[in-house]
């Protein structure tokens, strides 16, 4: 009998039961796919992606930025295969290491579909077709989310693809068409792009990565565009079909105008959305809701007393570090302690480059909800660091509360952003206001000045190097 049983090895899955054991509690983790562990962020997401970013990346600064350093570089190719290998060998790595985690905090890892047979017996059906049955007194669900597509598309895999294929494709398109400009469109059409590809985004709203500040998106779309990528906003794409190597993607703008586009490739990044097949919820008596999710309270308990759900399958951003904060929260709300997630600063990225970061409200959230705000903001462009690396594009803004300065929302567009916007979830943990952050000694020369530079503009239009 074990103390806790948490179905799918995701960051959600695989955090949780580690915590769980920290705590005490003997654990078993169920997880569908043999000896891949880490779920759709270790295998089909955030790790394979980024390594392909990299990689890109790379081939990109050989062919565009060396020569503005001095150096001539003759004859840059991509061996794809090889790059794609090595995404591979990485994602293999991860796949070990959480396996090396489960060993060392003494976690049972059984492989294989696990089902609700009771709320405290799961039944695991391996791909061999052999079953057996796990009893547990209280049960963790992490079972991740899928790619969704549109209903009037059929998704081939093979020329109308999802992110999954996108990442083990074998070959470059040459003209790849992006259902969606959200962050999987926009990181996974860079990769493209960089690589020789001719890009293609069509998005229904008006803006990219929608959920970022409006200021954050037109950088963005100024930036990709100049390196190339196209784009179609307001436009709603009315159908996708493939015949032999080629693809056709009908849209129609808000004006009413019809687009036809072609292609090689037709990726559909619309969306994720939670899944729960063959998972059994009937068994004990749960439901989704309208969207799939499986509903939980604010302890992310569901309706049957001692089963929880985190992640991607319930309510809220579909990011790795949300669903690693709900792992460690639910083992410490069952080990008794009173945990506490700040879901407003959970940060965002997009890792196209430069990277997009953001961290609190953004500023037409705070004016749609009357906020009296003001705002701070500083162009990497007059940075010692990015004049240095060549890297000028983009600027940090700061929001902060009119009356008390205190910082309600931090937005990124530039070079290492991932990295930097850390600096403002720590400031709105501690509540700071934007002078207590431009009065503390930030290094130089680094792109972290850019924060200290928008927060003396908020707080005080004073910047010193502007
Ligand atoms: P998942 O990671 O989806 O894991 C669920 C696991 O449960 C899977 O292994 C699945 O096989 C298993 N499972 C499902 N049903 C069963 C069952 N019945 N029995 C046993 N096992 C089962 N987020 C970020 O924060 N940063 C990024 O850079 C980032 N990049 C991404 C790039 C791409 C291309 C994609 C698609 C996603 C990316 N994400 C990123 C999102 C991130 O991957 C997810 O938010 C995260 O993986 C969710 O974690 P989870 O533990 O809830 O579920
Ligand atoms: P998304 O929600 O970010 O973007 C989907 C986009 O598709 C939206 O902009 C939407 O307006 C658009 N769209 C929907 N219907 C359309 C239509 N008919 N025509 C044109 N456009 C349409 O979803 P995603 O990019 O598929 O990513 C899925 C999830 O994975 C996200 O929740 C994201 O958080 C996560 N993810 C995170 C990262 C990261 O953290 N760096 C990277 C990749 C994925």
């Amino acid at each position: 009998m074990y103390n806790i049983a948490v179905i799918g090895s995701g960051p959600g899955g695989y955090i949780a039961a580690i915590r769980c054991a920290q705590l005490g509690f003997k654990v078993a983790i169920i997880e569908k796919y043999a000896n891949a562990l880490g779920g759709t962020c270790t295998n089909v997401g955030c790790i394979p992606s980024k390594a392909l970013l990299d990689s890109s990346h790379h081939f990109h600064d050989a062919n565009s930025k060396f020569s503005e350093h001095g150096i001539t570089v003759k004859g840059v190719e991509v061996d794809f295969t090889k790059l794609v290998e090595r995404k591979a060998s990485i994602v293999k790595q991860n796949n070990d290491g959480i396996a090396f985690l489960m060993k060392k905090n003494k976690i049972d890892v059984f492989y294989g579909e696990g089902s609700f047979v009771t709320k405290n017996k799961i039944a695991v059906k391996a791909a061999d077709g052999s079953k057996q049955e796990i009893e547990t007194e209280k049960v963790i669900i992490a079972t991740g989310s899928k790619p969704t597509s549109l209903p009037f598309i059929t998704i081939d895999k093979k020329r109308i693809i999802t992110s999954t294929e996108a990442l083990s494709l074998s070959e470059i398109p040459k003209h790849l068409i992006i259902i969606g400009g959200g962050i999987i469109g926009v990181e996974l059409g860079s990769v493209y792009l960089r690589l020789g590809a001719k890009v293609t985004i069509v998005e229904y709203l008006d803006k990219l990565v929608p959920s970022m500040d409006d200021e954050i998106s037109r950088e963005m779309l100024r930036v990709l565009k100049k390196e190339g990528m196209e784009f179609y906003l307001g436009t709603k794409v009315t159908g996708a079909t493939a015949k032999g190597k080629n693809v056709t993607v009908t849209a129609e703008t808000k004006a009413g105008e019809k687009v036809e586009l072609k292609g090689d490739y037709c990726l559909v990044a619309v969306g994720r959305s939670a899944y729960t097949a063959n998972l059994g919820l009937e068994n004990i008596g749960l439901k989704t809701d309208e969207r799939g999710r499986v509903e939980v309270n604010e302890n992310l308990e569901t309706a049957v007393a001692g089963v929880y759900a985190i992640g991607d399958v319930i309510k809220g951003a579909m990011l790795a570090h949300k669903a690693e904060e709900e792992g460690v929260f639910v083992a410490e709300t069952i080990a008794g302690q009173k945990p506490h997630i700040h879901y407003n600063l959970i940060p965002g990225v997009a890792y196209t480059w430069p990277e997009a970061a953001c961290v609190g409200a953004t500023e037409q959230e705070l004016k749609a909800a009357g906020k009296a705000i003001k705002t701070g903001k500083f162009p990497f462009r007059a940075l010692g660091r990015a004049r240095a690396s060549g890297d000028l594009d983009g600027f940090v803004k700061v929001i902060a509360d009119k009356e008390t300065d205190e910082i309600l929302g931090v937005h990124i567009f530039g070079a290492r952003a991932a990295d930097l916007i850390i600096e403002g979830v720590v400031a709105m943990e501690y509540r700071a206001s934007a002078e207590d952050i431009s009065r503390m000694s930030h290094p130089h020369p680094t792109y972290s000045e850019a924060f200290k530079e928008a927060c003396l503009i908020a707080t005080d239009n004073r910047p010193l190097n502007m």
